[in-house]
């Protein structure tokens, strides 16, 4: 299951993203943009990234996926179609004269992170929300 390489590094990415004082601050949320042509199973990763995550990022973080539809553009009837899974022929007329566009990416987007402020935070308030 490749997924598990795939979400490693996108984990090892996130971390590089994060503050260097690693206690101050929780991820709650990675989004990530998976192209339908990429190869990677939505749900493989959520597998993949409940199993890993709390390693690298500690618990609670959540995965966001958004899946980004390809473009299939035909040269013969000029048709720009868009398709959520591998094609090899123009869906409008049959065609293969057609070019892929978009839909391969994999693709960290946003980290949304719980910053403890602790300057007015007692020692005994910061684990439970
Ligand atoms: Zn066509």
């Amino acid at each position: 299951m490749h997924e598990v390489a795939l979400v490693e590094h996108l984990l090892d990415a996130v971390q590089a993203e994060l503050p260097t004082a690693p206690r101050s601050a929780r991820v709650r949320r990675v989004l990530i943009h998976v192209g339908v042509l990429s190869g990677a199973h939505p749900e493989a990763l959520r597998f993949a990234f409940d199993f890993l995550a709390p390693d690298y990022l500690g618990e609670g973080a959540a995965l966001e996926i958004i899946e980004i539809p390809a473009v299939c553009r035909c040269q013969t009837c000029g048709t720009a179609s868009e398709i959520n899974e591998p094609v090899l022929l123009c869906p409008r007329c049959g065609s293969s004269e057609i070019r892929m566009e978009g839909g391969s990416e994999l693709t960290l987007q946003e980290i949304d992170l719980d910053i403890d402020d602790d300057s007015d935070a007692d020692a005994t308030s910061s684990q439970d929300v």
